[in-house]
């Protein structure tokens, strides 16, 4: 899945935005600043009290003794270690429990969002979202918002000490040094890093699915003895991505070799230009020396955020992504102030319905249906029948028409009323990598271990879960492995009848089964239709004969065959 290179916000947006969403955390993000801080400046006061020792030896009135000194800079020492550690450790606090609430968030905004998000052709960017965009978060969060912090407080004290203990003209010069390593490099080398990134991140990408895909797809690949093709082109693939990734580090090198020239440059600019000041006599030695080791040791913070634009792209890319997830209005919203009903029949009447604007997918469509009959719906494959189901389920709303449920229209229905009535088993039921009595209880939640099996035997399952050497707590295995197709259409099925709904609607039930499973199917739906209504689709005619009435389908109903 190809996901947009193309930021829309501001980057300053993009920052703004995502240190809101830290909200109370933001107390933490401070202390880590804090610490952050301190900690470089007792790193640099190490190097400076070696300074002012040499200041005090060479004459200079320091009214520091020397056991002093060494005590102090021992004690600076720790302290830089133990500062350090409050703050990586609360960066890192505050990244990992972010992380945690923006994937709860997501998950929150799916929810909301479902199914016409999940359902579009944006699952493969979603599923990169909650996996990689999250985890480049970690970096913003641990690795960003306090270094920059850090370093404007850390160059402020350096410029604000060099300037009083030392000169003026030293602080100035640290100041232009501190704009054009941590401001104005970091913008003209960002640019081409952008690139090289972008190129990057896309192979990377695109070498993942492809690899993916040809793990998924390996039976076919094996059975099509399409191996040595295939690994030619893994092969191929991987040089090309290993291309890009040297391209990558050779401009990475290139900007942090150049970021460190300049850092020499400045570095001999403070001291020709300390020397000058002893040499007109503007400045003691001492007091030279003091501050050039001031600024010799102050460049770490800067050279922190020269290196951050290679992953800030990534970052903004990633935090526009979330951003905009977590702004999406869906598409249907929730009723909670309309009727509650108990399903006796529905009538679908002169139904229109298109996916994207001009595309229709269904055209006058009319469909009814009771309590205790099963009614069928059969046509070509891609007509429009599915899209009818969802529709009745309130998963889209219809453009024209009505959908009426014992005269009640659907728009006004409560949505967890209308789940509560109506339940869907589609082709391809979706098995959890748990136990199958797990797999069962997610239609209720609170169902007793004998309404499962009553359902389970409506369902002609009940026989086959109890065979198994751990019945109902047998795990049914990553993807439903260790389950046949029949036997996960008749779990889905059980499911359906454990959630006790009044209109169970099947979508393709027994496609993917073969005729005995088939048979068991509809079997059971004949024997348990009297308390429920059931609206059956399926591309084959076979199928039908279960069904009291049916609709011959083509977007618009062209025929209903009553009373088979
Ligand atoms: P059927 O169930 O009869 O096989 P569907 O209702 O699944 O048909 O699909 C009808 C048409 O709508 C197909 O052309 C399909 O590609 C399209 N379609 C289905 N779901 C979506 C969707 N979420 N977004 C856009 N088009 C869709």
């Amino acid at each position: 899945m190809k996901r947009p290179n193309v930021i829309r916000r501001s980057g300053a947006k993009i920052m703004a935005s995502l240190v809101v969403l830290l909200g109370s955390l933001s107390y933490i993000m401070v202390l880590a600043i804090i610490t952050g801080s301190l900690g470089f400046i007792f790193a640099m006061g190490v190097t400076l009290l070696g300074a002012v020792a040499i200041a005090k030896f060479l004459g200079e009135a320091i009214a520091l003794s020397y056991p002093l000194i060494f005590s102090l800079l021992i004690g600076f020492g720790v302290l830089r270690g133990i500062l350090r550690y409050i703050e990586q450790y609360t960066n890192h606090y505050i990244a990992f429990r972010l992380l945690a609430v923006l994937r709860d968030k997501i998950f929150s905004a799916l929810r909301t969002l479902f199914p016409s998000k999940i359902e579009s052709k944006q699952k493969g960017s979603i599923i990169a979202m909650i996996t990689s965009d999250i985890e480049i978060l970690e970096v913003f969060y641990a690795h960003t918002i306090s270094p920059i912090f850090i370093a404007i407080v850390v160059s402020i004290s350096v410029i604000l000490f060099v300037g009083f203990s030392s000169s003026w003209l030293l602080a100035v010069n640290a100041l232009i040094s501190y704009i054009v390593i941590g401001i104005l490099l970091p913008l003209i080398t960002s640019k081409k890093l952008k690139v090289s990134g972008v190129r990057y991140r896309q192979n990377f990408a695109a070498f993942n699915s492809f690899f993916l895909d040809s793990i998924k797809g390996i039976k076919d690949i094996v059975l099509n003895n399409g191996g040595p093709k295939r690994e030619v082109e893994v092969n191929e693939r991987s040089d090309m991505l290993l291309n890009e990734t040297k391209k990558l580090k050779k401009d990475t090198t290139r900007a942090h070799a150049t970021t460190e020239l300049f850092v020499s440059i400045f570095i001999f600019i403070t001291l020709v230009l300390g020397a000058i000041l002893v040499i007109r006599d503007n400045l003691t030695i001492g007091r030279m020396i003091i501050g050039v080791a001031a600024i010799f040791g102050s460049f770490g913070p800067v050279i922190a955020i020269s290196s951050l634009p290679s992953n800030l792209t990534q970052t903004f890319a990633a935090g526009d992504r979330v951003l905009d997830l977590l702004n999406e209005k869906p598409l249907i919203t929730k009723i909670d102030n309309g009727s509650d009903f108990e399903f006796e029949n529905v009538t679908v009447s002169n139904v229109s319905f298109a996916y994207a604007e001009n595309e229709e997918i269904l055209n006058d469509v009319s469909v009814h249906a009771n309590k205790g009959e099963i009614v069928g719906i059969v046509g070509p494959s891609g007509c429009g029948k599915s899209t009818l189901l969802k529709l009745l389920l309130r998963f889209y709303k219809k453009d024209e028409g009505t959908i009426l449920y014992n005269d009640i229209e659907i728009e006004n229905i409560n949505s967890d009323n209308l789940l509560d009535n109506v339940t869907m088993v589609s082709q391809d039921t979706y098995l959890f990598d748990d136990t199958i009595l797990e797999n069962l209880l997610i239609a209720k939640r609170d169902a007793t271990l004998k309404e499962v099996e009553i359902a389970c035997k409506k369902a002609s399952i009940y026989d086959f879960i109890v065979s198994l050497p751990q019945g109902f707590n047998s795990r049914v295995g990553v993807f439903g492995d260790n389950i046949s197709a029949g036997e996960k259409q008749r779990i889905g099925l059980a499911r359906a009848f454990l959630r006790g709904s009044k209109l169970i609607l099947l979508d393709e039930p027994t496609s993917n089964v073969d005729s005995i499973n088939e048979g068991i199917i509809l079997r059971a739906l004949k024997i348990h239709k009297e308390d429920r209504g059931i609206i059956l689709v399926s591309h084959r005619e076979s199928t039908m004969a279960i069904a009291d009435r049916v609709y011959r389908f083509n977007g618009e109903i062209v025929e209903e065959v009553e009373d088979k």
